[in-house]
């Protein structure tokens, strides 16, 4: 464990999901008191499983739609499904745990005068007509759509957070996260990377929707945990948003055959339907991020997909999976 200069109690909503799980990691690796909170739509106890046993690591089963009354120095607000299979099975829920959320959060952190830092996303820039994207950006976004719940409801937290920041003064943080991929994604969670990895290592035929040449830019889970932290230590005075993402842009079919050849699968290539809204181009533009941040991701997309394929590979073996960062 490092040495830290103050020892914080950090809450971390959605704390048992793929990219919560490694913040709780990081943060308690950091000197940190972390308090995972979670209602385990998508998250699992398997994520954290290994942290239990930490005497500074706390679980709480609590839907971030209902209040919430501790005691905590920083929240992270990450508590919102991701994906859009998830994120579409109970719209109405969605958007309740985007908004909704979002006011007990930001209530949270107003009675308590804690530091709050919003999971935000590339999805408040819909399907971009700006290329790559900056963060003045206003979006092109449908209202009433299928991926609505989730855009919009992240933007109306986004609204929210800096509304509460010019009303309350509070010290707010905002990332706009890009895609992001790496160990412990959920495997069936129709995201393309677990997706293409999972059909890979099963041997069966890869599913590109469309023609694969929609563009997508995929930052490894350890950079943008990295982004977080750094987001969170810059001066009062900075609220972002900032676009925290991997400016390495690849289409999908590129994925595809990365994928590919670094399983050695013999997967055939097959053709579906886009869906609907489906964004052609998303690419970030992380000159802020660079500047406010002093942050740019490290690794590349071959480099992450090793310990990604790992994981998966072990998961679909049955093997414990937490402890494969380590392998
Ligand atoms: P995830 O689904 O693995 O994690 C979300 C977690 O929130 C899960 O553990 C889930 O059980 C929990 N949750 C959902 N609704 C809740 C509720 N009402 N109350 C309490 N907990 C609830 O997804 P992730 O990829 O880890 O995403 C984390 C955050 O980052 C989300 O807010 C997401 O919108 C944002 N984000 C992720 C990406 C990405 O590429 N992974 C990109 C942009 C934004
Ligand atoms: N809230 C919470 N925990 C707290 C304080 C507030 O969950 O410690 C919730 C509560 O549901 C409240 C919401 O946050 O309705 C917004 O709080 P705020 O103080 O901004 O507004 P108000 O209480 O006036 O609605
Ligand atoms: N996609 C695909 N095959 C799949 C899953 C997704 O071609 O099995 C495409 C999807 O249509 C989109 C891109 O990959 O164009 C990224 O999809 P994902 O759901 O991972 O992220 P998002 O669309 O939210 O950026």
């Amino acid at each position: 464990m490092k040495a830290v200069q103050q020892k914080k109690r950090i809450l971390i909503t959605g704390g048992a999901g793929f990219l919560g799980s490694h913040l709780c990691e990081r943060l308690l690796a950091d000197g940190h008191e972390v308090v995972c909170l979670d209602n385990y739509f998508t998250g699992a106890k398997q994520n954290i499983v290994h942290l239990l046993e930490n005497p500074y690591f706390e679980v709480i089963r609590h839907d971030v739609t209902f209040p919430l009354y501790i005691e905590v120095d920083e929240i992270y607000n990450l508590a919102c499904p991701a994906s859009p299979i998830h994120y579409q099975f109970d719209p109405v829920q969605t958007t309740k745990t985007s908004v909704h959320g979002a006011i007990n959060m930001l209530g949270l952190a107003k009675r308590v005068k804690a530091k709050i830092f919003q999971a935000s996303t590339s999805e408040v820039y819909g399907d971009p007509q700006v290329h790559p994207q900056i963060e003045t950006y206003w979006g092109h976004v449908n209202p009433n759509g299928i991926r609505s719940c989730y855009d919009e409801g992240k933007r109306c937290a986004e609204t929210l957070f800096f509304d509460y920041r010019r009303q309350h003064n509070l010290n707010i943080k905002v990332a706009r996260i890009f895609n992001t991929y790496g160990p412990r994604m959920h495997p069936n969670d129709g995201r393309v990377v677990s997706n293409f990895i999972v059909q890979a290592l099963q041997g069966r035929p890869i599913t590109i929707y469309g023609d694969g040449s929609q563009s997508r830019s995929f930052c490894y889970v350890d950079d943008l945990i990295e982004a977080f932290v750094r987001l969170m230590d810059t001066e009062d005075g900075f609220a972002g948003p900032v676009n925290t993402g991997n400016p390495s842009e690849f289409t999908i079919l590129q994925l595809a055959e990365n994928v590919i050849e670094m399983t050695g699968a013999k997967s055939e290539i097959i053709f579906e339907s886009l869906p609907q809204d489906d964004p052609q181009q998303r690419q970030p533009d992380i000159s802020l991020a660079k500047e406010k941040l002093g942050w740019e991701p490290k690794v590349s997309l071959r480099e992450g997909l090793v310990p990604t394929i790992a994981y998966f590979d072990n998961f679909l073996r049955g093997i414990d999976t937490w402890s494969v960062r380590d392998i």
